[in-house]
């Protein structure tokens, strides 16, 4: 008798996910299968969710072609090992992993480089497969199965996502000097592990600019400096002339025009800006403020599974300050995602099967 698996898929896009009970199937050789105890909902959920991603110039991007419904969504999922399919060595049922997601086609330059997370034909859970807001998930081979080791589990399953898109994006900036400064926009789920991180992977604490100022104390406690409002002019005014020209470093973890506006003006020369969020809108830049600022624009999207391995090693040292999470039934699930496109959720909403 093969066990029931309830699960929330989506169907339409923009339509709530349906409650689904299906018989588990069988594990395919290579397959792992593990029983999901926290799945994180992530902001990029309600873009799956949505279908698209809105410019802001009356054109949207349409993603509603990488996730085929019917599908179940969520890509941040930790749990136990409950079947091994044929030929999977290294692992143990009963063991507790979390799952990387990032998931390519195995054979192309990148994927054989460890850098799936950049493959033009991926495989990821949650979008091109069944993900999270399941009772179980399918991975489709041991190597993205990282033991979580004493990390409780509602804690270690942001890091697949929100978790890994901060760590991957800092990284980029590494080394710094003590002396200089971060800049970080956004304090929403990502941004806020970007703060958590900073301090170990720069030796800096960050100042945090977010609109929402609800979001202000939580950025403190995960160890900004300094906390502004984006739309004071007085508050930018003062933090380019109390950094003597401009911040070394951004790290723009909201990712409309206005922020990226933001951060670019706010780079002293030389600096350096990581762009992350993927809220949408557009702004233009002149080419000629690139050349005289001579700054360094560079993307980051999600990380490597090597990234996420060495990032649950320094998690379970305890060294990063815990992420505010809140635990919610599986089927709060719509009522997340619903919240999530509000932007009126502190920290991270992670879902207990
Ligand atoms: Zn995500
Ligand atoms: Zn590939």
């Amino acid at each position: 008798m093969r066990p029931m698996c309830r699960c929330f898929k989506l169907i339409r896009h923009g339509e709530p996910l349906v409650d689904t009970q299906e018989t588990l199937r069988e594990p395919a050789a290579g397959e792992v299968v593990v029983r999901i105890q926290a799945a994180g909902v992530c902001h990029s959920d309600v873009m799956l969710y949505d279908g698209y991603v809105d410019t802001g110039t009356g054109r949207k991007i349409d993603l509603s072609r990488g996730v085929a419904a019917p599908r179940v969504l969520g890509h941040e999922i930790a749990g136990e090992i409950t079947e091994l399919g044929a030929g999977v060595s290294g692992l143990k049922v009963g063991e507790k992993v979390v799952v990387y997601p990032w998931i390519g086609c195995g054979t192309c330059a990148y994927c054989t480089t460890d850098r799936e997370n950049l493959c033009s034909n991926p495989r990821n859970l949650g979008l091109q497969l069944d993900g999270g807001f399941s009772q179980y998930v399918f991975v489709p081979d041991a190597k993205y199965c990282i033991p979580a080791g004493n990390l409780p589990l509602e804690q270690a399953a942001p890091y697949a996502c929100s978790g890994l898109t901060a760590y991957a994006a800092l990284k980029k900036l590494a080394p710094m000097q003590p002396s200089q400064t971060v800049l970080i926009l956004g304090a929403g789920g990502v941004g806020l592990s970007g703060v958590r991180f900073a301090k170990y992977m720069l030796g800096i604490a960050p100042i945090v600019a977010d609109i929402d100022q609800a979001k202000w104390p939580l950025a403190l406690e995960a160890g900004a400096r300094q906390t502004i409002d984006p739309n004071d002019a007085d508050a930018s005014k003062a933090l380019v002339k109390a950094t003597g020209g401009g911040v070394d470093a951004v790290v723009d973890f909201v990712g409309t025009g206005e922020s990226f506006a933001y951060g670019f003006n706010a780079l002293r020369k030389g600096g350096k800006m990581v762009s992350v969020g993927l809220i949408g809108g557009s702004t233009p830049v002149v080419p000629a403020t690139v050349v005289f600022k001579a700054v360094t624009i560079q993307g980051s999207m999600v990380g490597t599974c090597g990234e996420l391995r060495e990032l649950l090693e320094i998690a379970q040292k305890g060294v990063l300050p815990p992420l505010p999470v809140q635990e919610l039934p599986l089927d709060a699930v719509n009522d997340v995602l619903t919240r999530l496109h509000e932007g009126r959720f502190p920290g991270r909403a992670v879902l207990t099967p």
